[in-house]
């Protein structure tokens, strides 16, 4: 049925690409090359696993190996509440739904309020699929919907992703009863350009970095770190190459920017622009366009303060703040000097210097020479203040599971 789910993404890849577009903003063509495909991948990925979660027969210390026969079983954790945010929609419900049915559960998702139509329509495709009524469950609906679903006692695992602040009143809520949690949370992701790299690769790395998904992207390389000696024409390259994208509806098929998915939400990311503005920072971009919906042109700031909110805090649109570094030891404090630990990249052509700072980032994922590559076999998540656990991979089904051990005496016999 997973499998079938999957097929059926791809086969009305159109359609779903089109919700998106719509409930979103985001670009049309963005939707249908990315999202879409990216969900059917989960749904087909996670296929492989139901007949692959074995169990083993254990080995037992204290007791007689004859007499003891001993057993380890991964069983479904039970049902699970699903809680998406809106910069994927499809993909985020994808990115639940398929692992926990994948480990045997039943699952509540429940969409972002702005975004709610793809999970709906994948829930007629997984009807369509044959998955029996009940196993999977949409209920659209606000935070209070949120809060509700996820301090509900039937609940037994909350996987969620969204704000860090919403993450911290999960985790209160299920300290009730002990409920199991997955928490996929905020990130302020830290790019290390070394003044070795192709800079040609570091620029459009950079920019795709901040940039891809209106900058609306949990992983988005929000810090640029570049060495001292080529800080100028990286920062210049990638000011270049942000007047130059295209922003519009996201119906255009030349549109590569859509809008900010509300009117609050630009008004917030505008407001960390206006602050580093007043405390002496220099901003390019960061407009609006005169003409209806939430648009907000990408935005490239330099010589802020260190501790100003636009380079500490999330933002969550097209902003990104560059700073310029001397030795790797400082790149690597600095780049590691953040609450969050998502993301992180490194541009160089020394993969060995790479792999080494790669080691020393405090982040889920490490991209080398490029970003934003996400792959369903692949362990996705983060450290400290972005969250819990592992989607993704083996890890991503194992946090539907839990292990129970059966253990049988088989009698004291001799011969
Ligand atoms: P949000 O936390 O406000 O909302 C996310 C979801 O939680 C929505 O469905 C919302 O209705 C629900 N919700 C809101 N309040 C709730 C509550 N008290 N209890 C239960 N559910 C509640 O986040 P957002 O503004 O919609 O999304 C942006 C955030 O999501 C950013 O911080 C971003 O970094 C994060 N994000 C993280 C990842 C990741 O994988 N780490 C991916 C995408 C987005």
């Amino acid at each position: 049925m997973l499998h079938r789910i999957g097929d059926l993404i791809l086969e009305n890849a159109d359609r779903l690409a089109l919700l998106d577009c719509l409930d979103n903003g985001k670009p049309l063509r963005v939707a249908r090359a990315g999202d879409v495909p990216a969900a059917a991948a989960v749904f087909h990925y996670m296929a492989g696993w139901p007949g692959r979660l074995n169990g083993e027969n254990a080995s037992i210390y204290t007791g007689s190996p004859e007499r003891h026969l001993a057993l380890t079983v991964p069983e479904p954790v039970g049902v699970v509440a699903a809680i998406i945010p809106w910069n994927f929609p499809l993909y985020m419900a994808a990115a639940k739904v398929a692992p926990a049915l994948a480990a045997g559960c039943t699952v509540v998702l429940k969409p972002a309020e702005q975004t709610p139509l793809s999970a709906l329509a994948l829930a007629q495709l997984a009807q369509e699929a044959g998955l029996p009524p009940g196993v999977l469950n949409v209920l659209t609906g606000d935070a209070a919907t949120g809060a509700a679903l996820a301090a509900h006692p039937g609940v037994d695992k909350v996987t969620f992703t969204g704000s860090t602040e919403v993450g911290r009143s999960i985790v209160r809520g299920a300290a009730v009863d002990f409920r199991r949690v997955t928490l996929e949370l905020g990130g302020k992701s830290p790019n290390i350009v070394f003044g070795d790299a192709d800079l040609r690769q570091a620029i459009d790395g950079a920019a795709h970095a901040i940039f891809y998904n209106q900058g609306e992207t949990c992983v988005a390389g929000s810090r640029l770190y570049v060495q001292r000696q080529v800080f100028d024409e990286v920062v210049a390259g990638i000011r270049e190459r942000a007047a130059a994208i295209r922003i519009g509806d996201g119906l255009d098929r030349d549109t590569e920017m859509g809008p900010l998915i509300s009117a609050e939400h630009r008004t917030r990311v505008l407001s960390y622009l206006d602050s580093a503005r007043a405390d002496g920072a220099r901003v390019t971009g960061g407009q609006v366009p005169d003409s209806p919906g939430f648009f907000c042109t990408p935005a490239v700031v330099t010589d802020a303060d260190p501790q100003a909110p636009v380079v500490r805090e999330e933002v969550f649109g097209p902003v990104l703040v560059a700073q310029p570094f001397d030795t790797v030891q400082e790149a690597v404090a600095l780049a590691n000097d953040s609450p969050y630990g998502l993301a992180a990249g490194v541009f160089t052509r020394d993969l060995g210097l790479a792999h080494q700072v790669g080691r020393r980032l405090r982040a889920g994922t490490v991209w080398i020479n490029s970003w934003h590559v996400l792959d369903p076999a692949l362990p996705f998540g983060g450290m400290r203040g972005s969250g819990w656990g592992r989607e993704m991979g083996k890890a991503g089904v194992d946090a539907f599971l839990e292990t129970k051990t059966l253990i049988n005496d088989l009698g004291n016999r001799s011969w």
